[in-house]
């Protein structure tokens, strides 16, 4: 399995643009404020199915066989890799099952039944629904998609970092959440190509660093994975996106997830933002470091805003002075 090449990316551009407008970057003089450097945030929260990963799935569903299509697709997700694959199966008429975890956040569920994708529940995390997922497509004769072991997955995410980088062609660094690494992974790719001076951070949760420590120790490695945020838990490195960041990635840092908590609640308050904890993770990690990104041009990528209600809860109930010392 090779990564995609930059003509792949332009290619799922094109395939893309008439189901998924181009996403804002915008600047925030609060942020600026609390981060002591110039932040772009790339709102892919604002996509249809709150995350950026539709921009995979719509790739992938798209450059199917027509047999393959017919037969269907299976996912397994904590939540936002299945919206993408439930919303592109919709738009294509290909059947679509889902295996999340048990006990998943109820708005992420609802969005895949509403989609008209079956949900599977098993297993108590990612790591235990992605044997049963397999098993199930083996069974059902089913092509199983992987959240970034796949090429036009990643071709599809990378359209993103196509567009931030035109959208602001002079960055000096972009930090990506990652939990597989196909944000993180495709953000190199282009970079690469488009953007040459500005480097790739990645950034994962402290309680779950399997993708930072595989990088870190050059193989895949197994980690615990105990945070509480959704996107970024992942118990195992992913092969195809580790390549990459082997090759390219600048460096990976981890927040824990109170950095990440204070950080969703700054995007809401300053940013008028509602992210999920995985897409204020960029900004925590730059809140958390603010003489490396001082008098440089940051990107934070807000990769999705799926919250469930009880995170809101929680996210609202920060108090203040924590908050505060938090960011200075
Ligand atoms: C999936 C996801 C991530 C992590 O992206 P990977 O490509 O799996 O590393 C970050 N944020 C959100 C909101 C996600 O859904």
């Amino acid at each position: 399995m090779e990564p995609p090449t930059l003509a792949s990316v332009l290619d799922a551009q094109r395939l893309l643009a008439p189901h998924l407008p181009p996403t804002p970057t915008w600047n925030y003089p609060a942020l600026d404020a609390a981060a002591g450097t110039t932040v772009f945030v790339k709102h892919e929260n604002t996509q249809p199915t709150g995350a950026f990963k539709v921009r995979g799935g719509i790739t992938l569903l798209s450059r199917l066989d027509p047999a393959v299509r017919e037969r269907g697709v299976v996912g397994y997700s904590t939540g936002n890799h299945a919206q993408s694959l439930a919303y592109a199966a919709r738009l294509f008429g290909v059947p679509c099952t889902i295996v999340m975890p048990e006990h998943p956040n109820p708005a992420k569920a609802d969005a895949v039944r509403r989609l008209g994708a079956e949900l599977v529940e098993h297993g108590a995390t990612f790591d235990d629904a992605a044997p049963y997922a397999r098993a199930l497509a083996a069974e059902r004769g089913m092509r199983l998609v992987s959240a970034a072991d796949d090429p036009d997955i990643i071709a599809g995410v990378a359209t993103a970092y196509a567009e931030l980088f035109a959208q602001q062609p002079h960055l000096d660094a972009v930090v990506v959440p990652v939990g597989s690494g196909s944000g993180a992974a495709a953000a190199c790719l282009v970079a690469a190509a488009l953007a040459p001076g500005c480097e790739v951070i990645a950034v994962q949760a402290a309680g779950s660093p399997a993708a930072h420590d595989s990088w870190r120790d050059g193989t895949i490695v197994r980690r615990p994975n105990r945070t509480a945020v959704e996107g970024l838990a992942t118990g195992s490195g992913f092969a195809l996106p580790q390549r990459v960041l082997r090759e390219r990635l600048a460096d990976f840092v981890l927040v824990d997830d109170d950095q990440i908590a204070a950080a969703q609640w700054r995007l809401l308050r300053d940013a008028h933002t509602l992210a999920e904890g995985a897409g204020a993770a960029a900004l925590a990690a730059v809140l958390a470091d603010p003489g490396r990104f001082a008098g440089r041009r940051v990107a934070v990528v807000c990769t999705g805003g799926n919250a469930s209600e009880a995170e809101l809860r929680r996210c609202a109930a920060l108090d203040r002075p924590r908050v505060g010392a938090a960011a200075q």
